[in-house]
């Protein structure tokens, strides 16, 4: 029998996650994965906070709950087999007034659903020993939510995909995937086709997703609309005021986690992300703006039904883009001591939030399917996180489930 032929667009985490498995589980498989820049893992898989989320925040039962509980399980080991560096250095979410406490105590409850190892409700007393310079009434304490370099496991994924036989054609940007008969054809942007013709393909495009899907006939919705996350690194000589992560308790007003405290592997301590409307898809400096990003909001009445449910919240976003004073002292009102500190601006992160067209935001990840083309249509945080699983998921219960 031919040995089944496969095409991943995209070598992010979860594109090259895909990739593995499918090598991993019938390593007579041919893969090619399509990334349209001149390395792996240039988008979201290296520009986020770098925690692996234990789990605490996710509807029991939904597909961000299940892969991000499987996908710390597999990202864990993933790191002790590859010698990478992965660190449980612990998270704590922080109540600072009484009416946070049924939000902490109902996210309490739902990390006890969702399996999360070790979590306990800690009082002020114990907050400190956690974290010293911490102030708060009561905190969800998480011990074992860690950090990694998700850029690095990208990489090494990206390796081992070719060690085991699989193709990274790098610089080859899709422009929609066709699916006829009982064979999928890939046509790239420069309107070549590639000359192999694949069983089945599956679209990992991140903040494209919503574009490559629509253009190969899966449904216009959602749509990706980009939202930055600004980042300050803290002075060397204040970072070990913060030992791991501190997050506030997220405010059902605000769609985002809010401003947090965030250890990096590299040993950085940083604050971010906020939450901005992105003048580009891929805009990390400030100074790439995408008028077909920007239009493609703005054309979208999803956006704007979306912005005018979130003034408040825009509101309180722009001022921490605005001000960068403003934007440490919303952290410093968990870590009173930091309140001045001297902070470096560091790259964004864009988020690739996917938006149904009454403006609701949606909050579990989408994996949708046709007979061939399996499509990710929204794998925000903890995407990356999770990403082992979905790669798992894809492969086992989507694709080969027959
Ligand atoms: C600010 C921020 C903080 C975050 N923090 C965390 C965190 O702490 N923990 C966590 O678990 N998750 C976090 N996330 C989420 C996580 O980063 C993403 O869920 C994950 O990286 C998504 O991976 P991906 O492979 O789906 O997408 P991406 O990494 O964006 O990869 C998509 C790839 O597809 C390629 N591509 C796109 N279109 C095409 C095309 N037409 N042809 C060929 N290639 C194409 C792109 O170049 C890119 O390489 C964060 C995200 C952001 C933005």
């Amino acid at each position: 029998m031919k040995p089944l032929r496969y095409a991943v667009i995209g070598g992010g985490i979860n594109g090259l996650a895909v990739a593995r498995q499918l090598l991993l589980d019938d390593p007579d498989v041919r893969v090619t994965v399509f990334e349209k820049e001149e390395a792996v893992a240039q988008h979201q898989s290296s520009h986020n906070s770098g925690v692996v989320h234990a789990g605490l925040y996710y509807e029991p039962g939904g597909l961000k709950a299940t892969l991000c509980r499987r996908g710390v399980e597999l990202v864990k080991r993933y790191c002790e087999q590859n010698a990478l560096p992965y660190d449980e250095c612990g998270k704590v979410v922080v109540a600072l007034g009484e009416e946070e406490l049924p939000r902490l105590e109902a996210i309490y409850r739902k990390a006890l659903a969702n399996g999360v190892p070790d979590v306990e409700m800690i009082d002020a007393a114990r907050l400190r020993e956690i974290e010293p310079n911490c102030v708060g009434l009561r905190a969800l304490y998480s011990p074992r939510t860690a950090i990694v370099s998700y850029g690095q496991i990208a990489q090494r994924m990206a390796q081992e995909i070719e060690e085991r036989g699989g193709t990274i054609r790098l610089n080859a940007s899709v422009r929609r995937v066709i699916e006829r008969g009982d064979q999928v054809h890939i046509e790239l942007q420069s309107g070549e086709m590639h000359p192999e013709a694949f069983d089945s393909a599956i679209a990992c495009s991140g903040l494209q997703s919503d574009r490559l899907a629509q253009q190969s006939g899966d449904a216009a919705t959602p749509r990706i609309v980009p939202f930055f996350g600004q980042y300050y690194v803290i002075d060397e000589a204040y970072k070990s005021h913060v030992k791991g992560l501190i997050y506030p308790v997220p405010d059902p007003r605000f769609p985002f986690l809010g401003v947090h405290f965030t250890k990096r592997i590299d040993g950085q301590m940083t604050i971010g992300p906020n939450a901005f409307i992105s003048l580009g898809r891929e805009n990390y400096h400030g100074d790439r703006f995408s008028l077909r990003d920007i239009a493609d909001y703005l054309s979208y009445p999803g956006f704007w039904k979306f912005a005018s449910r979130n003034v408040p919240a825009t509101l309180r976003e722009l001022k921490t883009v605005v001000s960068e004073r403003i934007f440490v002292r919303e952290a410093a009102r968990y870590v009173p001591a930091l309140a001045e500190v001297g902070v470096t601006p560091a790259v964004r992160g864009i988020r690739a939030q996917a938006m149904e067209s009454n403006g609701r935001l949606v909050d579990d990840f989408v994996i949708r399917q046709s007979s061939r083309v399996t499509h990710i249509r929204n794998a925000p945080s903890p995407g990356a996180t999770s990403s082992l699983a979905i790669g798992e998921h894809i492969v086992r219960n989507l694709i080969r489930r027959d």
